[in-house]
């Protein structure tokens, strides 16, 4: 059996940013992901690391979320994008709540590097964004940053790595045994190697995100959230090019914002019983997003849904007030009060504020443990954020385009000359595998060898494979084929991941079919039910492996 200071439970934001703390801070680490690293809730959101605006009626989560927007541009400035907004106006009525966020929002605009709020005449709102309704009467102008969540996952995990931690991912937890009123060892399931192991340490954190209360049960102890569903609907193309923030049928706030080649229409804020291991957007939430930015965007049914998705924000268990009500700030809990020293779990939070977590529960497990050191992870940049990287001259280098060094870039930063070196002795690996990102065959094979993905649909996660317009129709075969030989997989392998990415795409898919979304459906499944035979009902998944064998 081995032996840990700390055991982190869940790879999200949350996990990612406490086992990178943890490991910086000197601690024996090993953080614990059933799946992939980022492949749940985090993997679902808008990436907005905004100043919190939204929630005015906390003004110390507006500071502390404008706090960390400076810290992430510190030492990620590299995945981090700056867009423009525009909350377009069609009614006096809707002028009533601009006044008070535009003078939070100035208050704080200097620290964050942003211009103060402006107020538009709809010429100018045109001007910026023709495809903005005619009739608007005016427009506010103000800009957030946004960040790459897998991006940032990813780069916490192999920080956290570099400084000695142990990432494991496709190792689920199925018990945590307390022994006189302490953890005192944790089982887990490999599901690649199909092993039960045990591991013994003192304090465990539980960063399982909505999976958090049955993680805690494990220990016999008990978190509490107030589960949130949040679906995005993700078009074809970028419909607008600046973000747009609008009041939805029901008077709340939606928006749509540009993201990579495509744009993002959300967010739906739901309770919700369902699952989160199988949840899915509604057609009425489709609907209801689609309608609202209807009256501020008007072309918007021209573009094509390529895909949707859902996850369950795990807000602090806050009830009998409306869900816009409930803080977005984030609680910890110390499971001592129930007799369970060195359990900590969290409630609420958001992915802008993963780093502030961690930093806060990281200073109770090395209270716990009596270890001294400070945090520093608003100090040290992540990998790749070391200097400004100069596309031009990359491109000509290399003989690589300006547009697929530049994506290359925005994943990487400094980071991608690693890629770009295995290009020298093997220049072949220039050819563009994903050709709506575009992806290089270096950078899959770079992140076969050194980002741990195991399947197709983690280097989806890792290089953005697949998720653009054609939802892996093209690239599917091609980086199958890279993957199988980098991991020396059988052919049975081979098939079973094939399914399983085109399950997944299928998952975010279906509630959405429209029009040309139809047609391109059946392109990719003659592709690969008729043309290669390959057929969804032979994939057999069981949840839980380990029962019968504890
Ligand atoms: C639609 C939507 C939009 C959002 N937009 C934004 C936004 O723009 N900006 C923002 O700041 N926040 C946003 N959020 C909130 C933000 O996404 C979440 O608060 C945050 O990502 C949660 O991250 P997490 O790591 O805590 O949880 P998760 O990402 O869910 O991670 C928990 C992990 O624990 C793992 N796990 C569960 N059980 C076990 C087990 N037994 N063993 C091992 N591992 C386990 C899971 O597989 C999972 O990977 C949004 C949320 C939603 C739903």
């Amino acid at each position: 059996m081995t032996k840990s200071d700390v055991v982190v439970v869940g790879g999200g934001s949350t996990g990612t940013a406490v086992a990178r703390d943890c490991a910086l801070r000197g601690l024996k680490t090993l953080m614990l992901e059933r799946d992939d690293i980022a492949s749940a809730t985090v993997g679902t959101c808008a990436g907005m690391i905004s100043s919190g605006l939204k929630y005015m009626d906390e003004p110390h989560i507006v500071d502390m979320c404008s706090q960390e927007v400076v810290h992430l541009n510190r030492i990620a400035r590299h995945i981090v994008m700056k867009n423009p907004i525009l909350t377009p106006m069609l009614e006096l009525s809707d002028l009533s709540s601009g006044g008070s966020f535009a003078e939070e929002y100035s208050k704080r605009a200097a620290k964050r590097e942003v211009p103060p709020v402006l107020f538009l005449t709809p010429e100018d709102s045109l001007k910026i964004e023709p495809k903005l309704n005619p009739n608007i009467i005016a427009s506010m102008y103000f800009e957030e940053f946004f960040i790459d969540p897998f991006r940032l996952c990813m780069l916490q995990a192999i920080d956290a790595q570099r400084a000695g931690a142990l990432i494991r991912t496709y190792c689920e937890v199925i018990d945590i045994t307390v022994k006189d009123d302490s953890v005192d060892e944790v089982l887990f399931y490999d599901r690649v190697k199909g092993d039960i192991e045990r591991v013994k340490t003192k304090t465990v954190v539980n960063a399982g995100g909505p999976w958090a209360p049955g993680i805690a049960k494990m220990a016999e102890s008990n978190v509490e959230i107030r589960p949130n569903k949040g679906a995005h609907v993700i078009l074809d193309r970028r419909v607008v090019n600046v973000g747009i923030i609008a009041k939805a049928v029901d008077g709340r706030m939606i928006y749509l914002f540009p993201h990579e080649n495509t744009v993002l229409l959300g967010t739906t804020a739901l309770d919700t019983w369902e699952d989160p291991d199988t949840l899915v957007a509604s057609h009425d939430e489709i609907e209801y997003l689609l309608q609202s930015m209807e009256w501020v965007v008007p072309s918007i049914r021209e573009a094509r849904i390529i895909r949707t998705m859902a996850g369950v924000r795990p807000l602090v268990a806050n009830w009998k007030v409306p869900e816009d009500k409930v803080t977005r700030g984030y609680e910890t809990i110390d499971h001592e009060f129930e007799d369970v020293r060195g359990l900590f779990s969290f409630t609420g939070g958001k992915l802008v504020m993963c780093r502030h977590m961690a930093e806060t529960v990281t200073d109770l497990v090395c209270e716990k443990l009596g270890v001294k050191h400070k945090c520093t992870t608003h100090e040290i940049p992540l990998p790749g954020m070391e200097a400004d990287v100069d596309i031009l001259a990359f491109s000509a280098d290399y003989g690589i385009s300006q547009h697929a060094v530049e994506r290359l870039r925005a994943r990487r930063g400094t980071e991608m000359t690693r890629v770009l070196e295995l290009t020298r002795e093997n220049p072949d690996w220039r050819t563009t595998i994903c050709a709506c990102e575009p992806v290089l065959e270096a950078e899959i094979r770079y992140s076969i060898r050194e980002e741990f993905p195991q399947n197709l649909n983690d280097l989806r996660r890792r290089v953005r494979l697949g998720t653009g317009p054609c939802q892996g129709t093209f690239c599917t075969y091609k980086a199958s084929a890279i993957l199988m030989e980098e991991l020396d997989l059988s052919g049975e392998g081979f098939k079973v991941d094939i399914l399983d990415f085109l399950a997944e795409r299928w998952k975010g898919k279906r509630q959405s079919f429209r029009r040309e979304q139809l047609v391109q459906e059946e392109v990719t499944q003659g592709m690969y039910t008729c043309v290669a035979n390959l057929d969804q009902s032979e994939i057999e998944y069981d949840p839980k492996p380990w029962e019968g064998s504890i």
